[in-house]
């Protein structure tokens, strides 16, 4: 019989719609966050979307300090390096204000600035974040301005450690940020590749959710319906950027699929991380890549489960039908259906295949796998995922 014992935690205020940015400042005060630095992306950094933002705080007289020198899959030396600005600008909060990386690398200053121990002491393994003095953490505003990872209303922050070429995951309860702000007409700048690379992502926390073993019928009916929104949204976003009602039903999805993926993540998360690792990709692009060879992998455990989901989703053929819907998709949104598609010039030794299959195996994405990932599976799975059958 099933265990019906889990732990179920549900996201935070979210201001949500159109135009909502202009409400900043009372979010900041509302958050008790007088002197914020604001977190972004040096590409961000020179966008409007940024200008007309800092103009809001400019008129509500916060004072506040910037910083942008983050790398898309941030690592330690750009954490370090905006803990510095965090403690010489007397900072009391963070507003992260980007995509994934940005939203991760402010929610990670807010969290190790008044850390003693090194943040990889706080990875996402077992009860390792009682470790972190909570007193010391400072709030967060959270701004998406993609639609994809959902870190919003996450407790997680995802940083590179260059060392060991991987991807940790750091955890702490409070990497929720009090305050979200999702203003969808804040991700109409997105260009296509990172639109649907962002929403690949947003699928992809959905269906692992959906996928993961465990009692959660909560994140069960909110990975189902976000599916729906990505699927009916994720194209219209990508004939017309400007598309406000696709953009925020992208931004619901994104949400939403972060939300369900506390049930538990698997194989596409296990082999995209140490693929984002080692050759700097588009993290959602890589998830997308993975999906349908994940998918196929996990069939014996999850047929009757993706069949439930196709009549859910209006489409015909079960588990069958539905692994045609994702390849119509990707094709349709010209996601690369191989590795060396999205690597250009990807030349793999043995050794390396190797590597990556140990390091899912060993990823905390893989105890959410339906079926189990051993290192000859992942293995299998990224030669399927490198000659495309
Ligand atoms: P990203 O933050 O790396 O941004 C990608 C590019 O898009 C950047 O060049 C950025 O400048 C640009 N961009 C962002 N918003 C834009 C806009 N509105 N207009 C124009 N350009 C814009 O991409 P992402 O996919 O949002 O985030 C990926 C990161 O998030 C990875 O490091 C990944 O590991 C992490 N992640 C974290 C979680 C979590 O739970 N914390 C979940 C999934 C992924």
């Amino acid at each position: 019989m099933t265990n019906l014992v889990s732990k179920w935690n549900y996201p935070t205020t979210v201001r949500f719609g159109a135009g909502r940015i202009k409400e900043l400042p009372e979010v900041l005060e509302a958050a008790g966050i007088k002197k914020p630095l604001f977190v972004t992306d040096p590409g961000l950094a020179k966008l409007p979307v940024v200008a007309s933002t800092l103009k809001l705080l400019d008129d509500a007289k916060v004072p506040y300090g910037t910083f942008s020198d983050i790398k898309p899959n941030p690592v330690e030396a750009n954490l370090k390096a905006g803990i510095a600005v965090f403690k010489a600008g007397g900072h009391d909060g963070v507003i992260a204000f980007g995509g994934g990386s940005a939203l991760d690398l402010g929610k990670l200053i807010a969290f190790q600035a008044g850390q003693t121990r090194p943040v990889w002491d706080f990875e996402d393994i077992g009860d390792w974040w009682t470790r972190a003095n909570s007193d010391a953490i400072a709030p967060i505003v959270a701004v998406p301005t993609t639609a994809g990872t959902g870190s919003e209303v996450g407790r997680a922050g995802v940083l590179t450690d260059e060392a060991t070429h991987t991807k940790k995951i750091i955890f702490h309860p409070k990497l929720l940020p009090a305050i979200v702000i999702a203003d969808p007409e804040l991700t109409t700048g997105m260009p296509p590749f990172i639109t649907v690379g962002t929403g690949m992502d947003a699928l992809a926390h959905c269906l692992e959710a959906y996928c993961a073993p465990g009692y959660h019928p909560m994140a069960d009916g909110i990975a189902l319906e976000g599916m729906r929104l990505v699927l009916e949204n994720l194209p219209k976003a990508y004939a017309d950027g400007t598309d406000i009602t696709a953009r925020a039903h992208m931004m619901a999805a994104a949400a939403m699929g972060a939300t369900a993926f506390q049930k538990g993540l698997g194989a596409i998360h296990s082999l995209s991380h140490p693929i984002g690792a080692l050759y700097d990709t588009h993290h959602g692009m890589t998830n997308g890549v993975f999906m349908p060879y994940v998918l196929a992998f996990n069939r014996p455990a999850v047929e009757e489960r993706i069949a439930r989901l196709a009549a859910y989703l209006g489409i015909a053929g079960g588990f069958d039908g539905f692994a045609k819907a994702i390849l119509n998709l990707r094709e349709q949104l010209k996601v690369p259906h191989t590795l060396p598609e999205l690597i250009k010039g990807l030349d793999m030794d043995a050794a390396r295949k190797d590597f990556i299959a140990v390091s899912a195996v060993a990823d905390p994405s893989t105890g959410g796998n339906p079926v189990e990932l051993t290192k000859e599976a992942a293995r299998a799975i990224l030669d399927s995922a490198i000659e495309g059958r």
